[in-house]
């Protein structure tokens, strides 16, 4: 066994603690001495470790690092910690927690691979882009011992697994950051933990599937990641009595679908489609009537097939043991095959027009004739459904069919190569749930792991990033409640002394957004269901209804701009309306109904239960039936509000994952963008009302019945209260360091350890 601590090298001894008297933290200690060093901040904007030979007036002489002077403004001047408290595992710990002091405590860790940091109860992780020695079964054994102490993903789902047994809560555990920060991968790590910890069953096994293959069909290669998930993910992973894992469950959220037909340059559709095309075994290929990925006029379009350092051959092995383990039949895994073919060979199909009203058909060639075979339908009612559409007209509701022109019948194909793949999508996790299912010796008890995109902004932004930005604001507010209201709340009424920290509220923003009738979500709604409504229309009701919204902006033309926590946004109505009406027509609906093959009737039986899905054409159920449709926003939103329910009753523990470049590559510390994302997510803010509060509370009742057997004088009178100050005193615990409050005992960071320790040795 050769494992070594080897992320133990730093230097930091335990840190002094006291007061904190101004917003950048604790100058007590330092305040009398000389400050030596200083931050001063360059041209390029990069922060540099300077020290101060001369001061005049109000301006100072500064050597840098490498011998080189300076003059800087005096104000301008940031103080820096001691040597001694360089690279603390723990940014609560620092004297100075300005903003170039936290940037370089996480640098100095992450050039020596200690990627996790902790601040305060919030974990950071910054991605390494390489592998770094610091998994696997040594290590997870090491944090489970408690023999290693630096912060990690495995530290904080032991506390998470530890708190659910100990106080019956369930847990979460939420993952947030850009794309590309390392939120799936650090899910993963969470759940090899889980799996090792709470292993036995062999369940835990087919969890840990279930990754190649939603990663399989629904992540792709995107400019900004090469694994980049286009779905949201909460898995719930349930445990026994005793601690064992006895199932999951896993809900998605808001695949992106337009991917399946469109994708830009450089970028690649969902990995299982270069993966079909390259591992198909030869029976599969021609099954299918495979081609290479080249062919597929849906995957050709970006001029973007490998992924370098990937083997999508080698990955289609992967995905189909692993469906194997979730007991995914083989029939059932060629029936999804087919389906991946069918949408593939749909952006073959082209279309002629076929009259002076420029009114098109579909070609009958190779796409057409594969498609209807792979589906199980007639070639013939394909070719209607895709050239034409059934319409009510008239008082009397006549039927007519009226023919589609070029751009409708593209519409109408993509539409249902989206539906196709969307349906499949689901039923997939439908079917890994199923084979997932918690047993019946459940105990309700459950961690759940959160993967969800974090906030985005590009260039264009489109309908996505505003369904993507609504989440993440929803989620900062939970993040928010959680660390700063809900203390704050809870001091004021156990009447502990506690000066209020200010902190920014993102409610202003939810209620743009949310506001009715007069929101974002609400006027999107509205306008999405007159049949007149552009996507003009609606930018001009926003710039109407909302101008003197201070977080609100209209902007020329069609586009918006929402300033969000995280910064401000600028949206492109563009294909708003569309998205959110997401409509399929009903003889889409009825031609997958038609088909022969199992799962184009599953799709279609249920695309047609979901009361939630909006379906227009000819054989509407009735006229009333429009105002029950739910469009892609009010859904989201009820999806989301049903997943913030779920996490308020748990214990959350978050991880903020931070990217450090934009390049995917490693050892490369782009200090400008990583105080970005440090802003973004609040992690400043939370070190330091954290660090200046009593994080740790227990009631009177527990703190007695914990540590009531440890004392070794008789207490007089054996109420809670009176032990727990026994207790206290003999402990020594500094008045300082704890306040007794009406119902609980509140202590600063790190006092119950020695406690804890005690308890442990005695037991
Ligand atoms: P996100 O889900 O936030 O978009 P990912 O988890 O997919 O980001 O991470 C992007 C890439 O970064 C991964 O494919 C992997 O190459 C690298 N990466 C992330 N976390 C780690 C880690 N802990 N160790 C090594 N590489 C990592
Ligand atoms: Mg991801």
């Amino acid at each position: 066994n050769d494992f070594k601590d080897t992320t133990n090298t730093n230097p930091v001894r335990s840190p002094k603690k006291s007061h904190v008297d101004s917003k950048w933290g604790d100058t007590t200690p330092y305040a009398s001495k000389k400050i030596v060093q200083s931050w001063v901040q360059l041209p390029d904007g990069n922060w540099e470790l300077g020290t101060t030979i001369r001061t005049f007036d109000n301006e100072s002489l500064l050597v840098l690092d490498e011998g080189k002077v300076l003059k800087v403004k005096t104000e301008t001047l940031v103080p820096a910690n001691p040597d001694i408290l360089v690279g603390v595992d723990d940014l609560m710990q620092l004297s100075y927690l300005n903003e170039p002091s936290v940037l370089y405590n996480l640098q100095y860790r992450y050039n020596q691979d200690m990627i996790y940091t902790k601040a305060g109860p919030v974990l950071v992780a910054i991605n390494p882009f390489k592998k770094v020695p610091l998994y696997g079964n040594d290590y997870i054994e090491a944090y489970k011992r408690k023999s290693v102490q630096n912060p990690h993903v495995y530290a904080i789902t032991d506390t998470a697994m530890r708190e659910m047994i100990r106080d019956e809560v369930n847990q979460s555990i939420i993952i947030s950051g850009e794309s590309g920060a390392g939120k799936t991968e650090t899910a993963k790590i969470a759940m090899q933990y889980l799996a090792a910890l709470g292993g036995g069953s062999g369940i835990e096994y087919e969890i840990l599937k279930t990754n190649p293959i939603l990663e399989a069909f629904g992540n792709a290669k995107t400019l900004r990641n090469d694994n980049s998930s286009r779905f949201g993910k909460l898995i719930e992973i349930h445990f026994s009595e005793t601690g064992k894992i006895s199932g999951a469950k896993i809900q998605t959220f808001l695949l992106e679908k337009s991917r399946v037909v469109q994708c830009s340059e450089g970028e690649r559709s969902y990995h299982v489609f270069y993966q079909l095309c390259a591992g198909a075994p030869p029976t599969l290929r021609e099954k299918l009537h495979l081609k290479s990925a080249a062919e597929f006029k849906y995957l050709s379009q970006s001029n973007c097939y490998t992924i370098s350092g990937v083997d999508d051959a080698e990955q289609f092995r992967v995905v189909t043991e692993a469906l194997d383990i979730v007991h995914v039949k083989k029939e059932d895994q060629e029936r999804v095959f087919a389906m991946l073919a069918a949408v593939l060979w749909l952006g073959n199909v082209s279309f002629t027009v076929v009259d002076g009203e420029n009114h098109v058909e579909p070609v009958l060639d190779e796409g057409l004739t594969n498609v209807a075979t792979l589906l199980g339908c007639n070639v013939e009612e394909l070719k209607l459904a895709l050239s034409t559409r059934k319409m009510r007209v008239g008082k009397r509701n006549d039927t007519i069919v009226q023919k589609l022109t070029l751009a409708q019948a593209v519409d109408t194909r993509d539409a249902l190569a989206k539906s196709i793949y969307s349906c499949l999508f689901d039923w997939l996790v439908e079917q890994i749930n199923k084979s997932l299912a918690v047993g019946k010796r459940r105990t309700g008890r459950s961690i759940s792991i959160l993967d969800i995109y974090g906030f985005e902004s590009f260039e264009r932004n489109s309908f996505e990033q505003f369904s993507i930005n609504y989440a993440n604001e929803r989620l900062q507010q939970h993040f928010n409640r959680h660390l700063f209201k809900l203390e704050q709340e809870e001091y004021i009424q156990d009447g502990i002394d506690w000066a209020k920290v200010d902190f920014e509220d993102n409610q202003d923003c939810l209620n743009l957004f949310e506001k009715k009738p007069l929101g974002l979500q609400s006027l999107l709604d509205e306008e999405s269901t007159f049949p007149n409504g552009t996507d003009l229309s609606f930018a001009n009701k926003l710039k109407q209804h909302l101008d003197s919204n201070p977080c609100f902006r209209g902007e020329r033309g069609k586009a918006f701009t929402v300033r969000h926590y995280a910064g401000e946004v600028r949206y492109e109505t563009t294909g708003f309306l569309e998205k959110n009406r997401d409509l399929l027509h009903v003889d889409t609906i009825q031609l997958l109904s038609s088909c022969t093959c199992h799962l184009p009737q599953a799709f279609a039986s249920s695309l047609l239960n979901q009361s939630d899905k909006p379906v227009v054409g000819a054989l509407h159920k009735s006229g009333g039936a429009d105002s029950q449709k739910l469009s892609v926003t009010t859904k989201f939103k009820g999806q989301l509000f049903l997943l913030m329910q779920r996490l308020e009753n748990t214990t959350p523990h978050f991880i903020r994952c931070i990217k450090p470049n934009n390049f995917q590559s490693p050892g490369t510390y782009n200090q400008g963008l990583v105080l970005q994302q440090l802003r973004c997510c609040g992690v400043l803010e939370v070190v330091r009302i954290s660090r200046s509060g009593f994080p740790t509370r227990m009631s009177h009742q527990k703190f007695a019945r914990r540590y009531g057997f440890l004392l070794l004088d008789h207490v007089a009178s054996q109420d809670p209260l009176s032990v727990s100050v026994a207790i206290l005193h003999q402990f020594n615990i500094l008045p300082e360091m704890y306040q007794v409050g009406y119902t609980k005992l509140f202590f600063r960071t790190g006092q119950i350890g020695v406690l804890e320790d005690t308890r442990n040795h005695t037991l």
